[in-house]
């Protein structure tokens, strides 16, 4: 066998990874080659030509040399400056491009996610620093909004509440009941095969619980949830309602169930938990918009998830 090229690291056939931190830092080695990226995926495909605002059509655009921290590109024509990173979570920030695109290839990949404490360590900078990207990440390039096409098709739906496990045991179905009740309730909706929806609402009884699932999921669809009483009134409001008896002990009825959302929620706390250790009701939705991104873009490769993600950083 001939001696194994040790610059050149081969993964095995069952890897799923396909973009090693090595070949990152190789695609974005410094500051200006993220400006670059930025400067070509937003304004200049080939690189050179752009569209000038100021004289209303396509010129030449040259980028020199100047004594500023970022460089800008300039219109032969007019001498109109395009700054490539106007409008994003880039612009105006004292951290370099280099490290928000790490703090990127962090987030889409790792399975868990990854805390602002190990940010801080990772890149060397302040924790407030780090704290603040992938806050910035979450909120604005993660969060997918009512904006983006209900859930549809066969979807399941459950909520959970949210913290901490009683810290003696409780007396009693209705005491168990109100220690539920007092907590912060998470409402999961899950496409069979498809995407996810993560809600924090207000309250898993009444408008809170069928006002999310209304606002999130699309009517034509078949939704499967467990005997939970609020969940009854859509029943008429959906193509079709299929119930599992959970409180009689039942929890697959031939396709009658909801373990689909149920393994998410135990792996989302499990991660969570691992990666984050509390959560604040504050930023809860954030960190569960960040869960969803992930599984809804979980059969793109490792590449495609950070350019996915590049590219909405562009595009706002
Ligand atoms: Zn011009």
């Amino acid at each position: 066998m001939p001696p194994a090229n040790r610059h050149e690291p081969k993964r095995a056939k069952s890897s799923h990874s396909d973009y090693s931190v090595t070949e990152f830092l190789a695609e974005f080695p410094d500051d200006a080659a993220c400006l670059e990226h930025l400067w070509r995926t937003r304004y200049a495909p080939d690189g050179e030509h752009a569209h000038c605002p100021r004289c209303n059509c396509r010129r030449v655009f040259k980028c020199y040399a100047t004594k500023q921290q970022r460089q800008s590109w300039t219109c032969t024509g007019c001498g109109h400056h395009v700054h490539p990173t106007a409008g994003t979570i880039f612009h105006r920030s004292s951290t370099s491009l280099r490290l928000w695109f790490h703090a990127m290839y962090l987030m889409t990949s790792t399975r868990c996610g990854i805390s602002a404490k190990q940010l801080e360590r990772e890149l060397g900078v302040h924790y407030k620093t780090a704290w603040r990207m992938f806050n910035k990440i979450r909120n604005e390039l993660m969060n997918e909004g009512e904006l983006t096409k209900p859930l549809s098709g066969e979807v399941e739906i459950d909520e959970t509440s949210w913290g901490g496990k009683p810290r003696r045991k409780l007396k009693g179905m209705r005491e168990a009941a109100q220690f539920r009740e007092a907590k912060t309730t998470v409402l999961g909706m899950v496409e069979r095969g498809g995407r996810v929806r993560l809600r924090v609402i207000a309250s898993r009884r009444g408008e809170p619980l069928s006002g999310a699932v209304r606002a999130n999921v699309n009517p034509e669809s078949i939704i499967f949830t467990d005997d939970w009483r609020p969940y009854r009134p859509l029943s008429k409001e959906f193509a079709a309602h299929r119930v599992i008896n959970h409180s009689a002990g039942v929890y697959v009825r031939g396709n009658v169930h909801t373990n689909t959302i149920e393994g998410f929620f135990g792996n989302l706390k499990t991660g969570m938990r691992g990666a984050y250790k509390v959560v604040s009701d504050k930023w809860l939705q954030s960190y569960l918009d960040e869960y969803a991104w992930r599984y809804n873009e979980r059969f793109r490769g490792e590449r495609s998830m950070f350019h996915s993600l590049l590219d909405t950083a562009a595009r706002r």
